[in-house]
Order: structure tokens, then C-alpha cells, then sequence
């Protein structure tokens, strides 16, 4: 869990439209927005508007429902941006590349190479 007196991370920032992004989806818990670095032709962050959870096991233990509602939403702009085929990706821990410490998916999709997990 995050501590109490933390800074809000960026995507909290986001979602109190402090910040700007490309939001593409939005329900009472979940937001998704456009990745400010896209890795593929589409490239959406799918993200809980609580930053409670620090990534998705933390999510799967403490939330399910919540989890299964960020990954309806992931599903959901894939189909409305990417033809609903789509890799569906959260990093967890600095060493798989994990920047943001609030629980986020990465949809994927155009054009993916098979093949390859790596998208950097
Ligand atoms: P991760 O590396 O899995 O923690 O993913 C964090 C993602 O957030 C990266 O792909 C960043 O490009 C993206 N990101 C960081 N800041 C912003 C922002 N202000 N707007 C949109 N995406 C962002």
C-alpha cells in the first residue's frame, strides 16, 4: 500500500486533472489515458483512480472486483482503438521496468511483433 502522507503519483494527478492527458475511458474507479511515451501504434495506460495498490498483485489481493473492472476497461478501448487484439502488460518492480508506483496496465496493440514480450 502506498503511505498515507506520500506526494500523489502522476496518474492520481491525472485523474484530478491537474495534469493533462488523452483520456480515452473513464468509469467511477478506472481511468485510461493515451502513454505520453507510446511503445506501439496504440498505447494506453489503464489505471485505478486510487493509488492504494502499487501493482497488480497488491490489486488481485485487495480488490478483485476492482481488477477485473480495470481489465473490462482495458478490453474496451482495445476494441473501440485497436481492433481488440491487444498484449496487456503490468510491470511490476523497478528491475521489470516499473516507473510508477500505482497499480497501471499497458494496452498494446497494432502491428505487434510476434514473438516478443520486450517492448523496449
Ligand atoms: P511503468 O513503466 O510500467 O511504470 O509505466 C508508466 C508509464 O506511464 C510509462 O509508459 C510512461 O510513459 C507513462 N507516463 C508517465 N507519465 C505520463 C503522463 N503524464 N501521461 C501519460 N503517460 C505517462
Amino acid at each position: 500500500m502506498a503511505s498515507p502522507d506520500a506526494e500523489p503519483s502522476i496518474f492520481s494527478r491525472i485523474v484530478a486533472r491537474e495534469i493533462p492527458a488523452t483520456i480515452v475511458a473513464e468509469t467511477d474507479r478506472i481511468i485510461a489515458f493515451n502513454d505520453i511515451q507510446p511503445q506501439a501504434p496504440v498505447h494506453v495506460v489503464v489505471t485505478t483512480k486510487t493509488e492504494q495498490y502499487r501493482n497488480v498483485g497488491e490489486l488481485a489481493a485487495g480488490d478483485p472486483a476492482l481488477l477485473a473492472e480495470l481489465v473490462a476497461v482495458a478490453g474496451r478501448v482495445a476494441a473501440e482503438h485497436s481492433s481488440g487484439e491487444y498484449r496487456l502488460v503490468f510491470n511490476t518492480g523497478a528491475a521489470a521496468g516499473q516507473t510508477v508506483f500505482h497499480v497501471h496496465a499497458h494496452v498494446l496493440g497494432g502491428n505487434l511483433e510476434e514473438g516478443t514480450l520486450a517492448a523496449r
